[in-house]
């Protein structure tokens, strides 16, 4: 049996790649909390690993290529090593329903949507008996303890999942229908971070405000909201130690105004990342996100009303089917009237199994995209230079994550990236006052105030 050729004492290893979004990265560390309590411990080298998983993203044609491409690789490490296990989850396995990306994958022996690592443990025994050391099973992924790697910044996921069916997306088809977390689990998971050191925590969702507690009975009777997003975002408010709370992504039609409200909480960070996609009303319905240009400016111009100064983040695709140049324009114009701080911008790629790839040609040019693309890169680097500028000779507070020679950096409650000179490495994990003497696109520079 394969048990006996492996020594008793021997510690079986994991390597885990993960691509993509936060809630990938948050799921890898369930993944890696529930190999860490079978006994196994991660490894950097996937030469010496019993055990390679990859966490894959399925938002970008590019994602998927990289995952495909990895395959060679994997049948020389199996050549060396007949006993290796190669295990694919995530988006892409998630999608694949019919079963088409899974034979392109010939040495990938498991592969399995996210929800289903609950079953990893098994199917490691049945390929690897002498691998598990035991195997509590936990029958949803969610309620798995996230291994972290000690900081004091925490990804929480609150929901995942999504209903919207956004016509580019993939992610009803790779994480299925909108499931919320029980707010007890969330609101414990917060408090033992807490409780070990972490003062900033990001809540996570596909939309993370349309959040619906399946135990609303958890809220307490002092919360003044009645939207359980905004009821959890009062609630993880309450928790001692948590000095800052930041989110991403919600939906515009979710923001309600008790939502808008909650930005004023005292922890909430001064940022605000709000997904458009689009600046005409006519792209935007045939992305199905089902608001307007004017819908989703009312709801901008609420949050500047209710937090002025607030800092404001965006998702665009350009060059979605369709889209003529005139409709691209408005898309500049929407940027300059909410007047981002960055955006994240892509160039529409077709995902197979969508909606839009089924309904509309991609009918824009390769050329005429990266046109796009660099006009808005053009705005966004010139507004985000002009914001930035306000910030010279203000002092911000930085929660600082890193200590590189002799130069501290952390993120701003605007959630903007901040370095100054610093050789105590007992700042990191501690927010600082920096008086800021610099600002460029992407970084402001400043010197900290003692
Ligand atoms: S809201 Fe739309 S873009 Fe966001 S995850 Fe859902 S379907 Fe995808």
């Amino acid at each position: 049996m394969k048990h006996d050729s492996v020594p008793a004492m021997v510690t079986p290893k994991y390597h885990l790649v993960t691509y993509g979004c936060q809630m990938n990265k948050n799921d890898s560390e369930r993944i890696a909390g529930l190999l860490s309590g079978l006994g196994f411990t991660s490894t950097d080298d996937e030469g010496n690993a019993d055990l390679i998983l990859l966490n894959t993203c399925s938002v970008r044609q590019t994602a998927e290529d990289r995952i495909f491409g990895k395959m060679k690789d994997f049948i020389a490490l199996k050549a060396k090593n007949p006993d290796l296990i190669i295990a694919v989850t995530g988006c892409m396995a998630g999608r694949d329903k019919k079963g088409e990306f899974k034979e392109r994958m010939a040495p990938v022996d498991l592969y399995f949507p996210t929800p289903e690592m609950v079953k990893l443990p098994r199917w490691i025994a049945e390929l690897r008996p002498e691998l598990v050391n035991s195997a509590s099973l936990e029958d949803d992924y969610l309620k798995i303890r996230p291994s972290r790697v000690p900081s004091a910044q925490a990804f929480v996921t609150i929901q995942t999942g999504c209903n919207k069916f956004c016509t580019y997306c993939v992610v009803p088809y790779a994480r299925g229908l909108e499931k919320n977390r029980p707010a007890k689990d969330i609101l414990n998971e917060v408090r033992d971070l807490a409780d070990h050191g972490v003062i900033e925590v990001t809540l996570l969702g596909q939309t993370v405000n349309s959040y619906r507690a399946p135990d609303p009975e958890t809220f307490s009777s002092r919360n003044p909201y009645h939207d359980h997003y905004a009821s959890l975002l009062w609630e993880v408010h309450e928790i001692p130690g948590i000095q800052k709370i930041h989110w991403t992504a919600p939906h515009p039609n979710s923001m309600t105004d008790e939502v808008i409200d909650a930005l004023t909480l005292q922890k909430q960070v001064n940022y605000l990342h709000l997904p458009v996609q689009a600046g005409s009303n006519d792209v935007l319905f045939r992305m199905n996100r089902k608001y307007t240009r004017e819908k989703f400016l009312d709801v901008i111009e609420k949050v500047k009303a209710k937090r002025p100064g607030i800092a404001l983040g965006t998702d665009i695709i350009v060059g979605f089917p369709g889209e003529t140049a005139e409709q691209f324009e408005e898309t500049v114009s929407l940027y300059r009237a909410c007047d981002f701080d960055i955006s994240y911008t892509a160039q529409y790629s077709p995902r197979s199994g969508t909606l839009g790839v089924k309904l509309y040609a991609d009918d824009v040019s390769r050329e005429e995209k990266r046109r796009r693309w660099q006009v808005l890169q053009e705005v966004m680097e010139e507004t985000a230079k002009r914001k930035n500028q306000a910030f010279v000779d203000t002092v911000v507070h930085v929660l600082v994550d890193k200590l590189e020679n002799g130069l501290a950096s952390g993120n701003t409650n605007e959630m903007k990236l901040c370095r100054f000179a610093a050789t105590d490495p007992n700042l990191v994990g501690k927010i600082v006052p920096v008086r800021i003497t610099q600002a460029l696109e992407w970084q402001l520079n400043g010197s900290m105030l003692s």
